[in-house]
Order: C-alpha cells, then structure tokens, then sequence
C-alpha cells in the first residue's frame, strides 16, 4: 500500500490516524509499505503483502504474530486461509509464476477458498445489470473527478468498472482477504485494496468519497443501519455524494442465497440521511437485454416492487443519475477478448462455431436469465474476432459484444 492511503484510512474502533510502527519488523520504501504493522491510539492492524488489514478477526490476529516476527510469508498464508503445508506451497508457486491465472490461483487455493462460478462471472445476469447500473451512476456520478468506494466488493469483478472512472483511484473493500488479492492482481488493477469487516464502522476517514457502493452483499450484512449510515459518512460533503446499493435480495421473493433480505419498505426505511430510489432488477434487466438506455427515470409501484427478486437503491445528489443512460457495448478491451467460456467453440477454418453449454444443472437454474442474451449456437468470423483481439475495432461483432458471446476479460483470467 501506498502511503497516501494513510490519509483516508482510520482505526474502525477509534477513529484515529494510523502510522507505521517502524520499531517493528516491516518491509517499506519509496513510500510503499508491503509488511508491516500500523497503529492507532488503541490498536495495531498488519499490513500483509501490501493490503492493510482493518480488523481484529483470528486470521488478522495470527497474521500480526507473524509480521511481528518477521515472517510475512506465513502472514500471507494466514490471511489467504492456507492451514495445510502441501496446500501453502502449491499456493506460493502459483502466485510466483507470472504466467499463472486467475483460474489456476484459485484452484491452488484450494477447496477452502469459495471460487464459486467465477469463470461465468462476466456473462451471468446479476453481473450483466449490476455492471450497467455501475457504469451509469458512476460514470455520471465522476465524470468530473472523484473518488470511489466499493464495499463488500469481492474479487473486484465490478470495482474493474471504477477502475478508470475514479480519481484518485478507487478502494475496494472485503473482509475476504484473498478475493481483495485476486482483485489487485488480477481483476482490478488499480484499485487499492482494504480487508475490513462491513458489520463495524467503516475504516475511512469521513468524506474521503465521492461515490459509495455495495453490490451483490448488502442482504448478507447485519447492521444494515449502520452499514448505510457508513455509506454516507463516507461521502459525507461531497457536492456529487451517492449512496449505491445494487442487488439487494427482496424478503418478499424467495432466492438461491437469499441471506438477511429486508422488503422494499424496509430498505427504503434506512435511507434516513437521504432519500433512495428504488428499481426492481426484472426492468433493468429488461433494459439490458433490449440494449438501448438504462432508464434510471422510471419509478415502479411499491406491488411491482414487491414481486421483483432483487433491488437497487440509489441516492444521489447529482440529479442526471436519474437519468436514461444509452448502452453502448464496448469496442476497446479493458483486459482481453475472450469466447465466453459458456461456449463450447468448434474451429471450422473461417468460422467458430459455438455453441452454449452450460456448465451444471444448478448454473443453469440459478442463471436461466443468461437465455435471453446468449443464444443457443452462433458462428464468428474467426478473422474479424482476431482482429478484435489484436485491437481493431469490429462494429461488426458488436451484436455478438452485447449478447455477451464475446466478453471483456481481465488479462490471465482463463
Ligand atoms: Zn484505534
């Protein structure tokens, strides 16, 4: 971590600035920290391989221990949760390959670590609408300048989307240590990870933000209010702050991980400091699949709410957040192009034949949605799709781009 992050981060307990304890063993130069330990009127927190760790859980706990003992490498292993030596060693020779995916670390982490249907994040349903939404609001939100908070946001599959919208650059946040870790090598590049737990005070200093978000989490958290009084703490004077809650599981409405859903009226009830609008998922992703506009103009019924699966809530002082924002798919890769890996692909000469196959009956249930974008089978032009990858625009795939046959994904995902 950098040291400028000193400036915006705080002691969750306290509240206090926090400094490098330098009569500790710790690694640092040219203004980086990448093990140490720093401290606050009344705690100590590790910094392990770079990423502060803001809270006082077990694993943190051992990893300090070892930090203190000038070990940093076992520190890595507590917080990655490698308890099993043969485990820690297949892990460490992973991450010390720079040829190594994302994939490939996340089997060498073993079966403890909840990898889940990564590899189908870019193209599932929730993604798809939560991607826009983010891209919208927050592309809106920091046109001019600003920065971004994602809390709860996993291995950085969305924090990706900040990543070029906010300066300084955005901060992603997960008690999860080894998902913040895939995100920085991986996912999210540029964005400044922070291990912390959602449940406390958030560990920033108040207004440090310019745009707060939560996605795909919120139902799991139990102090939601304080959660969302954190939320706007957060962004607290800020002339464009904006609150974001994006998938959030409706009490009403039976899921798959349903977590600790509240109703609409309930979520709408913790927006005390600002009011939030609420947006049924089902319209969003209406307007996802027509491909047009996100319309962020629309207000819904509190019946047609209360049938929707899931919701987002925003509130935001930029009044164009409520807006129609026209969909455009991307030309220009973040990271690479890829075949979606939904796809089996047969190599016909000139064309790739693919061909959807989904990888279990559960991912199908979960994700049927997917149906109503990607098609059943489909030939690309195997000339146009690698003159894509090379970096030419290809209008003439941009139907394949928006139906998500051809993702965007982050450099040695797959
Ligand atoms: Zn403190």
């Amino acid at each position: 971590m950098h040291l400028d992050l000193l400036d915006i981060l705080r002691c969750p307990y306290c509240g206090g600035r926090l400094e490098l304890v330098t009569s500790l063993f710790h690694r640092a130069e040219a203004g980086t920290i990448t093990d140490g330990i720093i401290g606050c009127q009344c705690c100590v927190f590790p910094v392990v391989d770079g990423i502060p760790v803001m809270h006082l859980h077990p694993a943190s706990n051992a990893a300090r221990a070892h930090i203190e003992a000038g070990a940093p490498e076992l520190a890595l292993r507590a917080m990655v949760g490698l308890d099993d030596d043969a485990q820690a060693e297949r892990f460490e020779a992973a991450i010390a390959s720079p040829d190594s995916t994302y994939k490939a670390i996340v089997e060498a982490m073993g079966p403890g670590f909840e990898g889940g249907y990564f590899l189908y994040r870019f193209s599932d349903p929730t993604f798809v609408v939560a991607d826009a939404v983010v891209r919208a609001v927050a592309g809106t939100v920091l046109r001019g300048g600003g920065r971004a908070l994602d809390i709860c946001g996993g291995s950085g599959h969305l924090t990706r989307a900040l990543v070029p919208l906010s300066r300084p650059a955005p901060v992603l946040a997960d008690l999860f240590y080894p998902k913040i870790w895939l995100a920085r090598r991986f996912t999210a590049p540029g964005a400044l990870p922070v291990c912390c737990d959602g449940n406390f005070a958030l560990p920033f200093a108040r207004g440090s933000f310019d745009y707060a978000m939560c996605s795909d989490a919120f139902m799991f958290i139990w102090t939601k209010r304080e959660f969302v009084g954190e939320m706007f703490r957060a962004v607290d004077g800020s002339p464009h702050a904006t609150v974001l809650i994006n998938h959030t599981h409706n009490q009403l409405v039976w899921s798959p991980s349903h977590g600790n859903a509240l109703t609409p009226a309930g979520y709408r009830n913790l927006f005390e400091i600002a009011p939030a609008r609420v947006y049924g998922e089902s319209a969003l992703f209406a307007d996802v699949v027509a491909g047009e506009a996100l319309d962020l103009t629309r207000t819904e019924s509190d019946e047609t709410l209360d049938t929707n699966v899931a919701l987002t809530l925003i509130a935001s002082k930029v009044d164009s957040v409520f807006d129609r924002h026209p969909l455009q798919p991307a030309r220009a890769a973040a990271g690479e192009w890829r075949i979606n890996p939904l796809f089996d692909v047969a190599d016909t000469g000139a064309q790739l034949q693919a061909t959807l196959r989904f990888p279990s009956s559960d991912y199908e249930y979960e994700y049927s949605a997917c149906r109503e974008y990607l098609p059943e089978s489909v030939s690309i032009d195997a000339a146009s799709f690698r003159a894509l990858q090379a970096g030419t625009a290809q209008p003439a795939l941009d139907e394949l781009i928006r139906r998500k046959v051809l993702i965007d994904v982050p450099a040695h995902y797959f």
